[in-house]
């Protein structure tokens, strides 16, 4: 099978016995956004970068993460300059259109200066929040994961056996699982994988499930001198099943 830079880390990723792979690639791919965003290589100080900071800004989620993360100065320098066009941007609005003027009509993203001039201030904002600069960040390579895990789904029997034999995913990527099974695969291949990957999701929804009352059982004193069996760590777990993440994870910091 044709190795791609993505192939060894999947398989790690699949290697590492979590709830979930794909949850395991998007935390490596947001901390390598961190450190690239962040990090010690201050990419914050590039013009370019802060170019597209100043215009696309960062979702609630990361703008936490980035606090944890550590660089206080970095942070307020790119900050500072972000707030910088928000308010120019937020005053031009203000003077001309002090009602809304133009609500979104589509679901379209207003692209260049002109288009967004258009925006009422309320759409403006909600068109803000959908962007973010660490989510865009590593957008692209995420896709190329999922593209590769179907690639060698297809092409590579023993990581089909790996995957079917593996706890399986969170709902959020069982999700674009799901989906990317009807993109990516045909015929009696498909129905094979998609029975497979469901079978797959129930016995592991169900394992979660008996896990977590398991863990509550254990709080009765009668259950005080029994075994955990896996429940320890049940909660986290759990949670990560239904929502995706991980909750337990403490914040990532600079290496530096
Ligand atoms: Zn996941
Ligand atoms: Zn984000």
């Amino acid at each position: 099978m044709k190795e791609t830079l993505y192939t060894i880390p999947l398989m790690d990723a699949f290697n590492e016995e979590e709830e979930c792979a794909f949850c395991v690639i998007e935390r490596k791919l947001e901390q390598d956004a961190l450190d690239y965003i962040l990090g010690s290589g201050a990419a914050y100080m590039q013009v370019d970068i802060r170019e597209v900071t100043d215009k696309i800004g960062f979702c609630q989620k990361h703008f936490k993460d980035m606090f944890h993360y550590g660089n206080a100065l970095g942070n307020a320098i790119m900050l500072s300059s972000y707030y910088h066009r928000v308010n120019t941007q937020l005053a031009k609005r203000m003077e001309s259109s002090p009602l809304a003027k133009k609500t979104k009509l589509f679901k379209k993203k207003a692209d260049d200066e002109e288009e967004e001039a258009k925006l009422s201030i309320s759409a403006w904002i909600r068109d803000r929040e959908e962007e973010c600069q660490i989510c865009g960040h590593f957008k692209d390579t995420y896709i190329r994961y999922l593209d590769t895990f179907f690639y060698m789904l297809k092409e590579d029997e023993n990581f089909y056996k790996r995957v079917m034999q593996s706890k399986g995913f969170c709902l959020h990527h069982y999700a674009q699982i799901a989906d990317g099974i009807e993109k990516h695969l045909s015929g009696d291949f498909k129905a094979k994988t998609m029975k497979d990957i469901n079978q797959l999701m129930k016995e592991n929804m169900n394992r979660v499930e008996g896990d977590l009352n398991w863990f509550i059982e254990k709080f009765d004193y009668r259950n005080r001198d029994a075994d955990w069996k896996n429940s320890r760590d049940a909660l986290q777990r759990a949670m990560q099943k239904i929502g995706g993440g991980f909750p337990a994870d403490t914040w990532y910091v600079s290496k530096k």
